[in-house]
């Protein structure tokens, strides 16, 4: 199943970033990326791990910095300087999200715009 797909692609991000395999982990999310665009599915939670601009795979306190801040979680990638909000503990169970208007909503607070198909 994708989701399943995603999930462990993920995992795998996570394990080579850990061994310092940049490179590898960006891979892994740009895979993850497109088995996500392919069944029409969202990251959800693995969104906050990744830079939607550059494609990098973010480690907390390599190649990128969290802060909290008003509520919200700031995120700016070390590799090309976007800075990305996440409102502060809605989805920290680790599961991709169930619904997708729950998504939309989260972009309106992430002040994103992404282009859906
Ligand atoms: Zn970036």
């Amino acid at each position: 199943m994708a989701r399943r797909q995603i999930a462990s692609l993920f995992e795998l991000a996570e394990k080579e970033a850990m061994n310092s395999r940049q490179d590898r982990a960006d891979r892994y999310v740009y895979l993850a990326r497109k088995t996500a665009m392919r069944y029409n599915l969202s990251l959800g939670i693995y969104r906050r791990h990744f830079c939607r601009k550059c494609g990098a795979f973010l480690v907390p306190g390599r190649n990128s910095t969290y802060r909290l801040n008003m509520g919200k979680i700031s995120v700016t990638c070390g590799n090309c300087g976007r800075i990305y909000r996440f409102p502060y503990g809605s989805s920290a169970n680790g599961t991709l999200e169930k619904g997708r208007g729950e998504e939309s909503n989260r972009n309106d607070e992430t002040g994103e715009k992404e282009v859906k198909e």
